[in-house]
């Protein structure tokens, strides 16, 4: 009973006009949100001339990172207030690109995810295991450390209200998707922590994508995982017509 969540994450690809391009190409397209959450994560720039395309659409928006004050001295940061007030659902957090080329901390991330949710937007929370830490089978317990920090004294109100995007890192734009039953497994890794720190009813409704080299072709057998409750996808997320192919097992 957990509603689907395919989420397109554009990294930093494309310009104001072709993002307009892209959302009038898509908007009318989509199926209900009463079905699926389908959702594009754009950069901040972008965001507020989508915005406007996509008013009155099931289209809806995220950003891809925020810092964790709304205002201040913080020269080239985005407030997570100002993308609330423009009416974006949904902000991705701790994507591994922000961990590994920008520093980001657990604690940074833990520290976005409650700035965030006081200003009534959703986290995406990113986790997700190097190639090393999977070659040692290691991935367990790495994702679990990664999301009990993330999740830090939230309530679980605010957890079962979260996705969270397990994104192994050697899968991401190299084509080698780890394959369903994997996917499914670190999910269910996921799921299993946070019902550890939050019972059952927080597990039960907490949203959990996988994401790694997603497309229309491999989207629908991901999508049929117990554990698996949407997709974070890159490369395939990026022309419109893929885009609208990764929502045909709707
Ligand atoms: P790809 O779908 O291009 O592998 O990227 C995955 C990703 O990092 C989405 O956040």
């Amino acid at each position: 009973s957990r509603k689907p969540i395919i989420a397109g994450n554009w990294k930093m690809n494309k310009t104001v006009s072709e993002a307009q391009a892209f959302v009038e190409a898509v908007k009318n397209n989509i199926p209900s949100k009463e079905l699926v959450d389908t959702v594009i994560a754009a950069p901040a720039l972008l965001l507020a001339p989508m915005n406007y395309l996509r008013q009155g659409t099931d289209l809806q928006l995220s950003a891809e990172n925020a810092y964790f004050e709304n205002a201040g001295a913080f020269t080239g940061e985005t407030s997570p207030a100002a993308i609330a007030d423009l009416g974006i659902e949904y902000i991705v957090i701790g994507h591994s690109e922000r961990r590994e080329y920008f520093h980001e901390t657990d604690e940074d991330i833990n520290k976005k995810a409650k700035a965030i949710i006081a200003n009534g937007v959703t986290p995406i929370v990113c986790c997700g295991e190097t190639l090393e830490t999977y070659e040692a089978g290691k991935t367990a317990e790495w994702v679990e450390g990664q999301i009990t920090a993330a999740l830090k004294d939230l309530t679980p109100e605010q957890v079962s209200n979260l996705v969270i995007a397990y994104e192994p890192i050697w899968a991401i734009g190299t084509g080698k998707s780890a394959d369903a039953n994997t996917a499914d497994e670190t999910c269910g890794v996921v799921r299993a922590t946070v019902e550890k720190l939050y019972g059952k009813n927080v597990s039960d409704a907490v949203r959990i994508q996988y994401g790694g080299s997603v497309k229309p072709e491999n989207v629908a057998e991901y999508m049929s995982k117990e554990n698996v409750d949407g997709a974070l996808v890159g490369g395939a997320a990026l022309e419109a017509e893929s885009f609208l192919a990764l929502l045909d097992f709707v």
